[in-house]
């Protein structure tokens, strides 16, 4: 959306620029807002000849084409029969999140436990009898009792008892179904959401931070969870009161309609909060969901604000948005109260006029005691929890199309680009990666940016089972090239092919599969040693885990645990160092057996010993499997069967070793300070 009205106020602007060209500096423009069904319109009109900015103005044609922009403005000249035509613009917004669409949307989730859900709405209908019954049977008590017809009266209170037994029991069962449904709505959604999230772009992910996919999991998925059971509720809860005010109207019409005045009168009054509740709530789920983001990450990080001393730079961040976020709840709850105030002086004036009523009614002999007893029963009955109803009804909307949105969003590519594999499947791929002519840029495409290529032009070929050491100054495009191989990212342009094989096409097993990656800083998660080790081989032996974590030279460490392997890790795997978290991934990378090994500083955290213990064991699957290693320190490289060097998204040398320090003066210099550091 965002993206949306930047390129909506660009395009006007420069639409406008343009009409002021050809037309006058003071030429007016009217603009027009039009809702028709789930589109809005918006209308950019101008009387005079007939002029199409569209053809002019490169960057509308741009947006147009380039950034496929569906709601791009369209030209037309209406000049029906008139002398003075009008130049006309038309954007076309879909409107997104109508309540019918979200409430299919929901009920895919619903649908297999609609037998629950017409169970419980039977059972509440039920009981609706029951609540009309019961004010009749409590009214007959007290005239019973003012009349002294004491058999009578036990005999009355002995159904009222049973009537409102039955009621609580019916409800009970009720609300047992209703939770049934929750529940198994709730499953099937947060299991889709979450695969959802899995499936979402790096870059995406990237942009929005984790705070907005945990609020959306959390919070919304719930509120979804919960429409069918309030949308049904809700509608028996109406049956009731509508059955209340036809019981009214059969003891008393006159009555009746003093009701339906006053109820309609405190109604009114109640749309008007919920109007303003709506904007309010809308306000605070945004600063609400910036102040989540936050929190995440403060508490991720939160080993790392402490060490770079930045506690004071994210209390002060942290209290600015839990500011923001409080201070738009205050003048949420704030105006509420303030509605409610009023609200409540409407009814109690209202209860005032209805007793005045029912007391000039009796005083007029046109009500008996027990009839004025029934309709005092069942207004009491009605008044608040009826406005109330209306007002957790559209509360209930709001909430509903806001969470529906939210998570429609996230499974909308157009908002949360979905990554996408091919269908080609390869067992067994030997492991040979070419780059074509490979473009790549962080930030293609994005409006107000310009393009800055991290990797320009670049073309290589690594063939099956060679190692190839990636060797270049910090940012000039090394983990860029391990990310497009395993295709975080796409490039721009040009391909990237495994055994020939456009990664593009080969489906997720194919491709994923076939390699493993161990990045810098590996992510462990919180569960047993042995479980981390699982998550990448399921079926794997006892035998195939102590041989990973021996060649990753973990082994000794793990055993020397009380608990072993079955030792559970902290978050993040924070209960290991650095050194432990590196071998670990690397254990968990060579289990799997791919053919393509991605090492990205895998072992930066490690000393000299161990280094070289690793670099031994990698030395041993030589040839078994191809390696691409980043790697930190040269010395660990020196044996690699090619290094390239890279500079600014380019190969500038590669060779083995011995030639680049002949033939590269920088690789060569980089090598020689290193050389004078140890
Ligand atoms: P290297 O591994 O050689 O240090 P990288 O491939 O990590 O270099 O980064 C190359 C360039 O791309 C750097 O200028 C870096 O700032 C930029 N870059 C890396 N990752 C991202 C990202 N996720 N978003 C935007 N820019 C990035």
């Amino acid at each position: 959306m965002k993206d949306d009205c930047l390129r909506f106020e660009l395009t006007l602007e420069e639409i406008l620029l343009d009409y002021q060209k050809v037309f006058s500096k003071d030429a007016a423009v009217a603009v027009k807002l039009q809702k028709k069904a789930d589109f809005l319109y918006v209308q950019i009109t101008l009387e005079g000849e007939e002029y199409d900015p569209l053809q002019e103005t490169a960057s509308l044609v741009l947006i147009k084409t380039v950034h496929k922009w569906d709601s791009a403005p369209s030209y037309e000249y209406q000049n029906a029969k008139k002398e003075i035509g009008r130049n006309v613009l038309t954007y076309k917004f879909k409107v997104r999140g109508s309540l019918r669409e979200n409430l299919i949307f929901t009920w895919k989730y619903t649908r297999q436990s609609k037998g629950y859900l017409a169970l419980a709405v039977a059972l509440q209908l039920i009981s609706v009898v029951f609540m009309i019954i019961a004010p009749i049977l409590s009214a007959k008590i007290i005239v019973q009792l003012t009349d002294i017809a004491v058999y009578q009266m036990l005999w009355t209170a002995l159904s009222l008892f049973a009537v409102n037994i039955a009621s609580a029991a019916i409800m009970a069962g009720c609300n047992w179904a209703y939770n049934v449904v929750y529940n198994k709505t709730l499953t099937l959604l947060e299991a889709e959401i979450s695969e959802n999230v899995l499936q979402i772009e790096n870059k995406a992910v990237e942009e929005n931070g984790t705070g907005l996919f945990i609020q959306r999991l959390t919070v919304d998925t719930s509120n979804l969870a919960t429409a069918f059971n309030t949308l049904a509720d809700n509608i028996s809860q109406i049956c009731q009161y509508v059955g209340i005010l036809a019981a009214m109207f059969i003891v008393s019409p006159l009555v009746f309609i003093a009701v339906a005045i006053l109820l309609s009168a405190q109604i009114f009054m109640e749309l008007r909060r919920q109007k303003v509740s709506r904007d309010n709530g809308r306000i605070y789920r945004n600063y609400a969901e910036k102040y989540t983001g936050i929190v995440g990450e403060m508490v991720r990080g939160g080993k790392d604000i402490k060490l770079v001393n930045a506690q004071q730079q994210f209390e002060n961040d942290l209290k600015e948005r839990i500011t923001n976020a409080n201070d738009s709840r205050m003048k949420w709850d704030a105006d509420n109260r303030k509605y409610r105030l009023v609200i409540a002086s409407v009814r109690e004036s209202g209860a005032l006029i209805f007793v005045a009523l029912l007391g000039g009614l009796l005083f007029n002999g046109r009500l008996n005691v027990a009839t004025a007893l029934i309709l005092f029963n069942y207004y009491t009955s009605l008044g608040m929890p009826a406005i109330t109803l209306l007002g957790t009804i559209l509360d209930f909307v709001t909430q509903f199309n806001l969470s529906s949105e939210r998570l429609r969003d996230i499974m909308d590519d157009r908002f949360f680009p979905k990554e996408s594999f091919g269908e080609v499947h390869k067992e067994n791929l030997n492991g040979e990666i070419e780059f074509k002519n490979v473009w790549f840029s962080y930030n293609v495409g994005k409006l107000k940016t310009s393009t800055r290529w991290v990797l320009s032009d670049l073309s290589f070929k690594i063939s099956p089972g060679e190692t190839v050491a990636l060797v270049g100054r910090s940012g000039s495009g090394k983990t860029t090239i391990m990310n497009l191989i395993s295709r975080l990212y796409d490039p721009f342009s040009g391909t990237i092919t495994i055994d020939g094989i456009d990664t593009k096409d080969l489906d997720r097993d194919s491709l994923r599969g076939s390699m493993s990656v161990v990045t810098q800083s590996p992510y462990i998660f919180q569960m047993s040693i042995r479980e981390n080790l699982r998550i990448v081989k399921p079926d794997m032996t006892e035998e195939e885990m102590k041989k990973a974590a021996t060649l990753a030279c973990i082994d000794e460490e793990i055993e020397a645990k009380p608990e072993g392997y079955d030792t559970v890790v902290g978050e993040g795997g924070i209960s290991l160092s650095g050194g432990q978290r590196q071998r670990l991934a690397i254990a968990r990378a060579l289990l799997r057996d791919a053919r393509i090994l991605l090492l990205d500083e895998a072992t930066s955290a490690l000393d000299n010993v161990t280094q070289d213990r690793i670099r031994e064991s990698l030395d041993r699957i030589k040839g078994q499997c191809t390696v691409i290693i980043i790697a930190h320190r040269l010395s660990t490289i020196v044996n690699a069967d090619r290094i390239l060097y890279l500079q600014d998204g380019r190969i500038i040398a590669e060779g083995k070793h011995s030639e680049l320090i002949a033939g590269c003066a920088e690789y060569r210099e980089l090598y020689e300070k290193e050389e004078k550091q140890s």
